[in-house]
């Protein structure tokens, strides 16, 4: 069993209009994932920042659509998930579906906006994608910067509502400033940056913050934040497994794939599927409880959103 918090086929599902349950071009579909350790799979509403700025919050409510129409309530084995009891409730043959948010751009500046996403179950709110928004400034924005006014806003209703801050994709300055104000923290999709140089990933700094916040960190399967070479293999994700668990970050680590999100693969992680070689290996490495606590526990006990 396997809690993987971030994909982005909603994106696909929405901008492609294909088949979730059986299209070879996603990586996670429901033939797929039923085949797979997977037991809980996180869905992002990721919308692209081509889309008009007027446009982007009915397009993050088309993904909610889809996700209800295309992923849940046609299959009786899929359970939404929104809160922890949820989660500890599914039964043997089920499986369950989250809701997340990645990148605050489809609210702009209207608080409510939000408040309407999480009514419809949004459980994790990326703060950014790679640009600035008006709540703060992603990692790809020069200038740097960290929460703004209104950005404050938005992580205390999010602690107000017991909802995770996820600073995948933020700035530098505005994940500390997150980590100041946010009760609730995680970084959904993100790799250990003196494994692998790229402004996506944690420095020792930031792990370390994460852990004392007991927040949650999902390990990535983006080649280019895993290894700078040509071919990246699964035994580079077990790198940075092993690398944050020798940071101290056992019990606040997990599995965030980016699956659907990339078009470039790892080998042995081209598809969600590929969680059963990945997984095979790693409990060959770590200890039972180790393990255990990697693949799902971290991910339950960490879920900030009691009912
Ligand atoms: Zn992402």
């Amino acid at each position: 069993m396997i809690i993987d918090a971030h994909c982005d086929v909603l994106l696909k599902l929405w901008s492609d209009n294909l088949d979730f349950k059986t299209s070879e071009k996603l990586q996670v579909n429901l033939k797929k994932w039923r085949e797979s350790p997977v037991k809980v799979q996180c869905f992002a509403i990721f919308v692209p920042a081509e889309v008009k700025e007027e446009r982007r919050f009915q397009v993050a409510l088309e993904m909610i659509t889809i996700f209800f129409e295309k992923i849940i309530e046609p299959y009786e084995d899929i359970k939404f998930i929104a809160n922890k009891g949820d989660l500890e409730s599914l039964k043997e043959n089920e499986r369950g579906a989250m809701l997340t948010l990645e990148g605050c751009h489809v609210i702009g500046d209207d608080i409510n906006k939000l408040k309407t996403l999480l009514r419809l179950g949004v459980r994790a709110v990326g703060l950014t994608w790679n640009q600035a928004n008006a709540v703060a400034d992603g990692i790809g924005e020069k200038r740097g910067a960290g929460l703004s006014s209104f950005g404050e806003e938005v992580v205390a209703l999010l602690n107000q509502e017991n909802i995770w801050v996820d600073v995948s994709h933020l700035s530098y300055q505005g994940f500390f400033d997150v980590m100041k104000q946010a009760k609730y923290v995680m970084a959904s999709h993100a790799n250990v940056l003196h494994l692998c140089s790229h402004p996506r990933n944690l420095d020792h700094e930031q792990i370390q913050a994460i852990i004392h916040k007991n927040g949650w960190i999902g390990v990535t399967f983006v080649p280019f934040f895993t290894k700078e070479q040509q071919t990246v293999t699964y035994y580079d994700t077990i790198q940075h497994v092993l690398a944050y668990i020798h940071a101290g970050a056992e019990t606040c680590l997990g599995f965030g794939s980016d699956f659907d999100g990339i078009d470039q693969y790892i080998v042995g992680l081209e598809s969600m599927e590929g969680y059963r070689i990945l997984s095979d290996e790693l409990k060959n490495k770590l200890t039972e409880r180790q393990w255990k606590n990697i693949a799902y526990q971290n991910f339950i006990n960490k879920f900030p959103r009691i009912n």
